[in-house]
């Protein structure tokens, strides 16, 4: 990383960071596959980023720029034709509606009303009569899809998509769901994770039915997967991981919890994972990987909120010269009695409005990651020239990274906005302003404008 000037945005006119372009592989001494494969990675960006320092201001933005009608064209294709390879996704027909549907709303295309009507039928097709979304019409009900349906209902946001939804039966589906030890499972006798408690409650927080029982013990199974690193991990004992960290941040703001986490150590795990490449990886020692621009960049764009916390979680462990985490743990365990608590829920004291408050609360700090050089990896590491994005240089577009490199650009563009949504400056942006996407809510990954709709709806009952 670079010093902490270079956080400011002005420095959108230089590219910041290029990796050694000499690592000199033949001569490294035993090294390991993803130590190779790492340096490999860093060649190949180092290539691509001499090339646009070799060029003029003028190129420089030119090659920084946002293919839109590519995208466009690629993501509208795949809603109405798939290729054959994609058969191993049959099971997560919901989830390719989302990422697609979503991208196409980042880039603030509409959809003709056609279209939009064929998704609501298809997916009302997946929805089990007991409640919950499957894979595609008759499979087993998931908690995976139904977060990808409701979320593509959210994102489509007409009075039609979002009658569509039956939350009498979802609600009693999320407490079949939910086990004894207060997680969830992902389907009927599935297995038990840190996902499946966000898709839970992020499904029931947008719809405006999460209450107490759904809540009850949550919190503390979230917090038995936050690991030594400070990252979350998907169950207890497992590994730090960038989509779990997101999962389980996001559910801990969605309970009203998030105090319980070490969020210092959380924070500085996260902020180590953006590297050399710019990009994020999702593991420590694991290679860059676009997804993980909005899994860690996600992360950090809610973090810019919970400042406070922190700096109280700091004050308190210092002044008392213990972590503040226990003392809270125990304080806040008890405190699922329905009276809210002192972070988000300011007016009516409803679960449910813990989102609202969120998003309405300022971003206490600056950019806590470089927002400048992440946008730089997105553009021109991930972005197909041909329309949609990749993991990075030398693998393959696809819809679930087109989605979540999409994300990232639009949080990372964002992230100087003080209030969320407003426009951001120029200098936020990387390349032509035209690169400017439509902003997300964070906590469920949805356009915010659509979120205000959804909320707008499912407030009226
Ligand atoms: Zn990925």
């Amino acid at each position: 990383m670079e010093s902490s000037s270079s956080f400011s945005p002005s420095s959108s006119s230089s590219p910041p960071l290029i990796p050694n372009p000499n690592p000199n592989l033949d001569q490294q001494p035993r090294l390991t596959i993803t130590q190779l494969e790492q340096l490999k990675v860093e060649q190949k960006v180092a290539e691509i980023y001499r090339l646009l320092n070799g060029v003029s201001a003028h190129a420089r933005s030119l090659m920084s720029e946002l293919w839109r009608d590519k995208h466009v064209e690629f993501l509208t294709r795949g809603l109405k034709q798939l290729g054959p390879s994609y058969h191993v996704l049959d099971a997560n027909r919901p989830w390719l509606c989302y990422w697609i549907l979503h991208s196409i709303a980042l880039l603030g295309e509409p959809l003709d009303t056609e279209l939009e009507n064929d998704v609501v039928d298809f997916l009302s097709h997946c929805e089990d009569e007991d409640g919950g979304y499957g894979g595609g019409p008759g499979q087993l009900p998931h908690l995976a899809t139904t977060y990808a349906a409701v979320n593509t209902l959210v994102t489509l946001g007409s009075e039609n998509a979002l009658s569509s939804i039956n939350r009498d039966n979802l609600y009693k589906f999320l407490l079949r769901m939910k086990d004894s030890s207060g997680a969830f499972r992902m389907h009927d006798a599935g297995e038990i994770d840190v996902r499946a408690c966000y898709t839970a409650i992020s499904v029931a927080s947008i719809l405006n039915i999460l209450d107490y029982e759904l809540v009850k013990d949550v919190g503390n199974y979230i917090l038995r997967c936050q690991t030594y690193e400070g990252g979350i991990a998907g169950e207890p004992g497992s590994e730090a991981h960038g989509g779990y960290t997101f999962c389980g941040l996001a559910t801990m703001i969605l309970i009203n919890e998030a105090d319980r986490l070490d969020l210092s150590s959380l924070l500085d795990w996260v902020a180590f994972r953006q590297g050399i490449e710019c990009g994020f990886q999702g593991r420590t020692n694991k290679l860059v990987d676009g997804c993980y621009s909005f899994w860690q960049g996600g992360v950090l764009a809610l973090m810019q909120r919970l400042l406070p916390i922190v700096d109280k979680q700091l004050t308190s462990s210092s002044v008392s010269g213990e972590s503040s985490l226990g003392s809270t743990c125990n304080s806040k365990s008890s405190d699922l009695s329905g009276q809210g608590s002192e972070w988000y829920i300011f007016e009516t004291g409803k679960l449910s409005d813990v989102g609202f408050s969120f998003i309405k609360r300022h971003a206490e700090s600056p950019p806590l990651f470089h927002t400048i050089a992440l946008q730089q990896y997105i553009l021109l590491c991930s972005q197909v020239l041909e329309g949609g994005f990749k993991d990075k240089p030398g693998k393959y577009r696809d819809f679930y990274h087109s989605c979540y490199c999409l994300s990232g650009l639009s949080v990372s563009q964002y992230s100087w906005s003080k209030d969320a949504g407003a426009s951001p400056l120029p200098t936020a942006v990387l390349g032509p302003y035209s690169n400017l996407l439509e902003p997300v809510h964070p906590l469920y990954n949805v356009v915010l404008d659509k979120y205000y709709i959804s909320h707008e709806f499912f407030s009226r009952s």
